[in-house]
């Protein structure tokens, strides 16, 4: 949804040239995927194309790049709060891609994307982050505002526009553009108190209350109101309810998540946030609580392991965390950050064998999801071998673009590697690549 107060921000906000920066997790990603899912297909996206970015920044922010690829903002997940409300949001800035509104913009926003990335995981990759300046460096600041400024030039009629085709797309899609009206109430909430002192004619920027008439107006019409539509169930409902507990425990302070998840809050969304932020905090003993409970309730949830295996490193078991991550994986295959996850705690015990088993983690984790830290960690799991380590280095440097580092190990690696091995042309291949 663009910003509704964008007038204001464009006059407050110079060019910030600071990172973007992205969460990479199994578990989110693969949520809202399957729920914004139906909404991208309806506007002709193929479900194998459709890629999902978390950008950590807590603006209330979206967009939709190069027709398939969906940045969703944590401030944004965090408050929207049902799966529809998602889709609706999705469905609008799906909108403005069909109304081919992104055309000047495009190309200044992928200059912006490549200036810098930085990709943060989050239980173990974001402790080992903390713990290691080479890999969180920048990426704790989480300092963005790049998408922010390069976003803000929509119009009052292609606003509308795009609110228009999104309803469309949801009436396609089978899913009630009711979603609409929840995401503009919220944001009625969060912006009231300063759209109300704004005369709509002056601005260039549609005003939250416009945008409901028109949606209610349109959502009234006969076509639509006789209209019966999928609703979504508790299942999914429950997925995107931990979905949002995560990212808060993760993410918000202690006193923002004391007021979304009181402790008279017993849900497992809830649990999930208070346990999450006890490990944060380190408080081990209350998170492990929470854990267990989860656990309890839902014997069949990878992601619960997923946070046992998390808790278990913090504690330095890390039998019991290598335990619980090989049984979220056996309960969710194809989980690259667990198995990245799994590989770190492997290189970390270095027992017998574990770093073996964490090369062949790390690969099938790059295979799936090419990250940094798989990167870093597979060049930790080489430690014998000083060439290929010094490969995955350049490839961690690269996905980071810091160029001159990526240069540097990559020849490093070459001039050691056997010529022709498959490291040995991927080492080639980043020195090739134009700077
Ligand atoms: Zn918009």
């Amino acid at each position: 949804m663009r910003k509704v107060f964008a007038f204001l921000i464009a006059v407050l906000f110079s060019v910030n040239a600071g990172a973007i920066s992205f969460i990479n997790d199994t578990e989110i990603e693969s949520v809202v995927t399957e729920i914004i899912e139906p909404v991208a297909n309806a506007a002709g996206i193929a479900p194998s194309r459709l890629h999902v970015f978390i950008v950590k920044d807590d603006e209330f922010n979206a967009f939709v790049m190069g027709g398939e690829d969906v940045y969703l903002y944590t401030g944004l997940l965090s408050k929207i709060k049902s799966p529809n409300a998602l889709r609706a949001v999705v469905a609008h800035e799906m909108g403005h891609m069909l109304g081919g509104h992104m055309v000047q913009m495009a190309a200044a926003i992928e200059a912006e994307m490549r200036r810098a990335m930085l990709i943060q995981a989050l239980g173990v990759g974001l402790m080992v982050a903390g713990g290691n300046p080479s890999l969180g460096a920048g990426v704790m600041a989480g300092a963005s505002g790049v998408a922010r400024q390069s976003l803000l030039s929509f119009s009052r009629d292609e606003e509308r526009m795009a609110d228009e085709l999104g309803v469309n797309l949801m009436v396609r899609a089978g899913f009630n553009p009711n979603g609409f009206i929840s995401v503009f109430e919220q944001m009625q909430k969060m912006t009231g108190p300063i759209e109300s002192k704004v005369n709509p004619n002056a601005i260039n920027h549609p005003l939250t209350a416009e945008r409901l008439k028109n949606v209610r107006d349109k959502l009234a019409g006969k076509e639509i109101k006789n209209k019966v539509f999928a609703t979504d169930d508790d299942k999914t409902i429950s997925k995107y309810e931990l979905v949002r507990a995560k990212l808060i425990g993760y993410l918000a302070d202690t006193s923002q998540i004391k007021i979304s998840y009181p402790y008279s809050d017993k849900s497992d969304a809830a649990i999930y946030a208070r346990a999450i932020a006890n490990m944060r905090n380190g408080n081990l003993a209350g998170a492990a609580v929470g854990t267990q409970t989860l656990i309890s309730r839902q014997m069949q949830n990878p992601f619960f392991y997923e946070l046992l295996g998390d808790l278990e490193y913090a504690y330095g078991h890390y039998d019991a965390s290598c335990a619980a991550y090989e049984h979220a994986i056996e309960l969710r295959p194809n989980s690259p950050q667990i198995e990245t996850a799994l590989a770190i705690v492997l290189t970390a015990r270095d027992g017998p064998d574990d770093k073996i088993h964490a090369i062949e983690l790390c690969k099938s984790a790059i295979l799936q999801s090419p990250t940094p830290l798989a990167y870093w960690t597979l060049a930790r799991a080489y430690s014998d071998d000083t060439a290929r380590a010094d490969w995955a280095m350049a490839e961690y440097y690269n996905l980071q673009n810091q160029h001159d580092k990526a240069v540097e190990y990559a020849r490093r690696a070459k001039s050691h590697l056997i010529p022709d091995s498959p490291e040995y042309i991927k080492s080639d291949d980043i020195l090739k690549q134009k700077h």
